[in-house]
């Protein structure tokens, strides 16, 4: 199906669903996905792996905020967020946290009253600059999309082993302050169903919510073309039940269809 690359560092702003009015970051390649997921519903479509295109250095992305920054305060544009989501996983550049330290720097100068967010899919947490930096963001939102081992295999397909626990253990480090962003589908996947919102996965699911007692909780469904054509939503009506579970947790909760 029609899944998308973003063709440019800085992209946007856009109108986020779940964020408001977005500024977009990519630190991936413009014209390759780089993840350590591959997972069955990726908006940019399957993560080949084959790529000789570069990451942008750390010079290129300032420079290229800084422009844009320019241009939209001289067309006086409203910025809610500056989000850094894009090609695939940002964690995974090399100068992620200075990359942080520069757009925290930038945004200051020219929109300080933007909040900066970033997309995670929790899978560089091991790496202490990662967390530092995103400690040091307004919106810290993190992937875990169900509680089993068997369901991230099948959803995520990670690149590396990476179970269950080691994620919820690297997200304890952020002491609750993070937003916990979880995707519910439903479908087939090379002959095999798949839904992460089965009543034994809900369970599970709220279990590690509380456990982890994040600030709030995005739950959210498929929104654009996927890489295969056997998923489907998770209907709005399902997804509010889940979010009074949340609720009934004390932890606010949006949700997206
Ligand atoms: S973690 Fe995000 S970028 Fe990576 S494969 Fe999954 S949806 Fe795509």
């Amino acid at each position: 199906m029609a899944t998308f690359l973003f063709d440019k560092i800085i992209f946007g702003p856009v109108r986020s669903r779940r964020l408001g009015v977005s500024l977009g970051v990519n630190l991936l390649p413009n014209d390759a996905k780089i993840c350590n997921f591959d997972c069955i519903y990726c908006e940019c479509g399957w993560t080949t792996g084959a790529t000789s295109s570069k990451l942008p250095a750390r010079t290129q992305v300032r420079e290229s905020m800084q422009k844009r920054f320019q241009q939209m305060r001289a067309n006086d544009d409203a910025l809610d967020v500056i989000t850094f989501a894009g090609n695939g996983e940002p964690t995974i550049h090399p100068h992620f946290a200075e990359i942080i330290d520069d757009t925290i720097a930038l945004r200051n100068e020219y929109f300080p009253h933007a909040r900066i967010a970033v997309l995670s899919n929790s899978t560089m947490l091991h790496k202490p600059p990662v967390v530092e930096a995103l400690k040091r963001v307004d919106q810290n939102i993190l992937k875990l999309d169900s509680g089993f081992d068997a369901t991230i295999q099948l959803l995520n397909q990670p690149k590396k082993p990476i179970t269950v626990r080691q994620i919820i253990d690297h997200l304890k480090q952020f002491d609750g302050n993070f937003t916990l962003q979880t995707l519910f589908v439903r479908g087939t996947y090379n002959g095999k169903p798949v839904d992460n919102a089965t009543p034994r996965e809900l369970e599970r699911w709220i279990e590690i919510v509380d456990e982890l007692q994040p600030k709030d909780v995005m739950v959210y469904t498929i929104a654009r073309d996927t890489p295969i054509d056997t998923l489907k939503k998770v209907p709005q009506a399902e997804l509010e039940s889940i979010a009074e579970r949340v609720r009934a947790l004390g932890i606010p909760v949006q949700v997206s269809c």
